[in-house]
């Protein structure tokens, strides 16, 4: 088996997710010749809770929205959060959200970015190619196990949390402060489900959560994630807790009597949060979405700063590409850039999720918002408003909470 050597393009996008797929439309899109590659063929599945909202800037410029409510998903305009002592709030949406199968929304911006760039589905790139510094390629294996090489001016690493660009470029970092696990899988049969999406800080997993997202015909996707240094720290297995939850808290037992586990959907994966910046370039390259670690440390939603990183670095690529310079230093304006347009927003989330570690605040705020519909309002424009949802690090905000 020899060494193919391939075309040169102006930029090979591994991985085609959410930020791959963005990144390889946008720069198409500007007129570049790019190549974007991923190991699986899509249609793929990927473990999510398949939750699609936050900014949908990105989604509304690639008209991804539309193709959402065309093909099967639910719309959500509620977030409901129950508190470890067992209350319930529910909080409703000032806009609509969409919970969609990523086995089908992965493949609606996939089928975007083919309309802009090479693709290769079914080949896994192995190894990059770096000569005097720079990354200058990709190596790999098709499914045949051929092995092929592929060059170009810059290389942007879209291949997910495990990342191999990131992995081989120094900059993969799995900090278990900084890294969430977590598994997801998809019952029938859940009642009691209402138009929104339900996060339950249940006692033993918080600051991480129970989820059930409601999606297309009665179909749930359920599942629970934490912070890997407080799993570390148990001696239970996430699906045991999982089942253990659902047969026995108050809240659940009687919603899962009649639901069944849709088979072999259960699914394990590790989700790099933006709680600590990490490297996301060098000499020739950048890296995007679970690449760069980007993901929401309250939420565990990363789609979406996916995608706008994807979007800033096909504005970065397309600059170094005028400038002519792939260096590091130039190359680091599209980090400060991700960290300008998304920094505020990850490290109010990594602050909630540190106030989540204190049970009795949670108690405290979820109790009250279920009881007082002024609290329930400041809450409703906290999860609509980031600067707004600073106020929940304030001290003085819990205070009054207690009279409230
Ligand atoms: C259980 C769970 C629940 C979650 N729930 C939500 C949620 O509800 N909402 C939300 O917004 N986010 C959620 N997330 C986070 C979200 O899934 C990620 O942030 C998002 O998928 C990031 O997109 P990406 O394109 O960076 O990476 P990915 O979606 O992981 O895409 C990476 C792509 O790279 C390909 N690839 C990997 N290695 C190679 C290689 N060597 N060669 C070629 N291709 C390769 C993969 O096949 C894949 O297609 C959840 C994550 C988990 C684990």
């Amino acid at each position: 088996m020899g060494n193919d050597i391939q075309k040169v393009y102006d930029v090979i996008v591994v991985g085609a997710g959410p930020a791959g797929s963005t990144t390889a439309a946008f720069l198409g899109m500007a007129g570049h010749k790019v190549l974007l590659i991923d190991k699986y063929k899509f249609p793929r599945d990927k473990a999510c809770g398949d939750a699609i909202s936050g900014s949908l800037r990105t989604h509304e410029i690639l008209g991804l929205t539309e193709l959402v409510k065309k093909g099967p998903h639910a719309e959500v305009h509620r977030v409901i959060f129950s508190s470890p002592k067992g209350d319930v709030v529910d909080i409703p949406f000032q806009s609509t959200g969409y919970v969609c199968r990523r086995h089908v929304y992965d493949n609606l911006v996939f089928e975007e970015a083919k309309k802009h760039a090479e693709t290769i589905e079914d080949f896994a790139v192995t190894e990059i190619i770096k000569e005097d510094g720079y990354i200058r390629g990709i190596k790999g294996k098709d499914n045949e196990g051929a092995e092929k090489e592929f060059r170009a001016k810059i290389v942007i690493g879209a291949d997910g949390a495990l990342s191999t660009v990131a992995k081989q470029t120094g900059c993969l970092d799995l900090d278990p402060e900084h890294t969430l696990t977590a598994i997801r899988c998809y019952y029938t049969g859940v009642s009691g489900m209402k138009d929104g999406i339900e996060l339950h800080f249940v006692d033993e997993i918080i600051p991480g959560y129970f989820w059930i997202f409601p999606l297309e015909n009665g179909l749930a996707n359920v599942g629970l994630g934490m912070v890997v240094k407080d799993f570390q720290k148990k001696k239970w297995k996430m699906t045991d807790k999982m089942f253990e939850i659902i047969a026995n808290n108050p809240l659940f037992k009687d919603r899962f009597k009649e639901a069944k586990l849709q088979e072999g959907t259960m699914k394990a994966w590790t989700l790099p949060v933006g709680s600590k910046r990490r490297k996301a370039h060098g000499n020739g390259f950048v890296l995007v979405g679970d690449a760069a670690g980007l993901i929401d440390a309250f939420t565990g939603e990363g789609i979406s700063n996916a995608m706008t990183s994807g979007r800033l670095a096909a504005e970065w690529a397309d600059k170094a590409m005028k400038a002519n310079d792939f260096s590091e230093s130039f190359l680091k304006q599209y980090e400060d850039a991700v960290w300008e347009d998304l920094g505020s927003k990850l490290k109010t989330s990594y602050n909630l999720q540190k106030l989540g570690r204190q049970k009795f605040l949670v108690n405290l705020v979820v109790g009250k918002a279920s009881k007082s519909r002024q609290v329930n309002d400041t809450l409703r424009t906290m999860m609509d408003n980031v600067e707004h949802r600073k106020m929940l690090a304030n001290p003085l905000f819990y205070l009054k909470l207690l009279f409230a």
